[in-house]
């Protein structure tokens, strides 16, 4: 992609979402100049995977980008990213969530993060169980740790041409904050997100009510890894 079919992509794509669809630009692998084109666009929440990637980048675009880490994140991680990442994605263990809290208290932020559900078929996905996501929440854990805000939830489909089982998916993942919603989280203005939906099948993920997509390969074509 051009400089001009990145912006233009941008711009395509805030015109066409619903309002409160919010657009994380996913920037993983792309340079920077890509990602400059994209700011030059409107766009300002940008995704990334890697936690070296994104303390490279977080240093050499406009300060008023918001970061969100997007992939699995390892423990030993944790501390590269927590000073710069406005929203964590994929928070997939009780373990991990410890470590977030524990790291943003010992450098004073509240870091605001989404609980990763793991509905999709294919066994290679991270995630929580709705069973697990439900005891983390009825437990206490996530009321205990209060450096870390759970803001809501995050998840992937099945990577298929199978539209309808992509949309069951997104459906279960949209009914699981629901309930979180109303019970747990009645009271808890920021729980709020449901991250779903890629360039392959954000439509899907609209439909059934997300409330944040993550779209890399539509803005800024393939990636080279
Ligand atoms: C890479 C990635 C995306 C973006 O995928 P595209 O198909 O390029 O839109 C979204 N979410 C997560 C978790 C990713 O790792």
């Amino acid at each position: 992609m051009t400089i001009e079919q990145i912006k233009g992509n941008i711009i395509n794509l805030h015109n066409e979402l619903p309002i409160g669809v919010k657009l994380v630009a996913v920037s993983k692998f792309h340079p920077i100049e890509a990602l400059l084109a994209a700011y030059d666009g409107g766009q300002r929440l940008f995704g990334e995977s890697r936690a070296q990637e994104i303390g490279q980048k977080h240093s050499l675009m406009p300060s008023d980008v918001q970061w969100h880490f997007i992939g699995h994140l390892q423990s030993n991680k944790v501390r590269q990213i927590v000073p710069y990442v406005s929203l964590i994605h994929s928070i997939d263990s009780e373990k991990l969530l410890r470590c977030v809290d524990a790291e943003a208290r010992r450098i004073g932020r509240i870091v605001d993060v989404l609980l990763q559900l793991h509905v999709a078929k294919e066994t290679t996905k991270y995630g929580l169980t709705i069973d697990e996501c439900r005891a983390l929440v009825d437990n206490g854990v996530t009321d205990e740790l209060k450096n870390v805000r759970i803001c809501g939830v995050m998840g992937m489909a099945t990577n298929t041409e199978d539209e309808a089982e992509i949309g069951r998916e997104f459906h279960e993942i949209r009914s699981t904050f629901d309930v979180l919603k109303d019970t747990h989280f009645r009271k808890v203005d920021c729980f709020d997100t449901v991250s779903m939906g890629m360039s392959e099948d954000y439509h899907i993920a609209v439909a059934e009510g997300t409330t944040m997509v993550r779209i890399g390969t539509t803005i800024f074509g393939e990636r080279e890894y």
